[in-house]
């Protein structure tokens, strides 16, 4: 069994990153920066916010972290994005989800300038990304893409089952597997919560990619030997024992399916870390098409 090491590949690729904005520096050039927006006191989006923060600080952006209260309207909120994308100095931000429900989050997204749309949700990015355009490709599928791609896994003619059919996981990767050029060509089968015989489809998979959020869902008896296994699914489980109170778990019982496949992500530390370096990614492009 490999290990796709996701944290030791984000901070190679953090580290080359690092060089082409120290070069930047040295240029005299204005180096990217990153904002984001969060709205309310949600656990996970504090953590995840407060990762990429540090993470542009390690490798000399510039961020900025806008903190509404949870009570934030529609309207402002909207404001904030119309004046995120009418300054200059902002290369690229996201909008941290979920909003709080009475936020039309779609109305948000769409508001967004697609050209600093660092997540690549706005339609037209997603639209670019399924036409093989150049584009904003969402963090998460993008940071599975260039794992595979740096670990060198065959995915050329390989059968992909995908679990899970959300608009910023499941529907990008299984769209960018099928794509011609490296770490794409499979064959893609999207299974969801409608899909009947999971398991029969599981066990063809030469690849599985798992987006669901059920914790421990894919059990060893559901994959076959040799498959390579890709867990996005961060599932925060309540434990009294640990200090903070909670352990992350994957969709994968890593235990058992790892003795059967030929590299498998852990959790933590697999997609998610590939996910903030992937977004530091789009945010250097940013600076770099408005610098052009
Ligand atoms: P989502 O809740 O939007 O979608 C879940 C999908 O799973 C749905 O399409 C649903 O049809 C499918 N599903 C649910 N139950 C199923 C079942 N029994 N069988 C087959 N399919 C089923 O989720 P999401 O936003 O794509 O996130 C999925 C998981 O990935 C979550 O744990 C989330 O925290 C995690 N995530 C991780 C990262 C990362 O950076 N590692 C990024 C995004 C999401």
């Amino acid at each position: 069994m490999n290990l796709l090491d996701g944290k030791k590949l984000s901070n190679e690729i953090k580290d080359e990153i690092a060089a082409d904005v120290a070069q930047m520096k040295e240029r005299g050039e204005k180096v990217p920066h990153l904002a984001a927006v969060l709205v309310g006191e949600d656990g996970a989006s504090l953590t995840y916010v407060g990762s990429k923060v540090r993470a542009c600080e390690r490798i000399g952006f510039e961020s900025t972290l806008k903190r509404l209260p949870e009570s934030t309207t529609e309207e402002e909120l909207l404001a904030i994005v119309r004046e995120l994308n009418e300054n200059p100095d902002i290369d690229g931000y996201i909008v941290q989800l979920p909003l709080p429900a009475h936020i039309d989050e779609q109305k948000i997204l769409m508001a967004v300038d697609p050209d600093k749309d660092v997540d690549g949700f706005h339609p037209a990015n997603f639209g670019k990304m399924a036409l093989e355009l150049e584009t904003f490709i969402s963090a998460t599928p993008y940071g599975i893409m260039e794992m595979l791609r740096r670990y060198g896994v065959e995915t050329s003619g390989k059968h992909a089952v995908v679990i899970g059919r959300s608009h910023i996981v499941g529907r990008p990767i299984s769209i960018l597997l099928s794509q011609k050029g490296p770490a794409g060509n499979a064959t893609v089968t999207l299974a969801h919560s409608r899909t009947k015989n999971l398991a029969d489809l599981t066990r063809q998979a030469d690849i599985i990619v798992s987006a669901l959020g059920v914790p421990n869902f894919v059990k060893a008896d559901m994959v076959k030997e040799g498959v390579v296994v890709i867990d996005v699914g961060i599932t925060r489980v309540p434990d009294e024992t640990r200090e903070r109170g909670y352990y992350l778990c994957g969709d994968v019982e890593f235990e058992t399916v790892s003795k059967k496949a030929s590299y498998i992500t852990p959790v933590p530390g697999g997609v998610g870390p590939m996910t903030i370096a992937m977004l530091l990614k789009n945010t250097l492009l940013a600076r770099q098409r408005h610098r052009a």
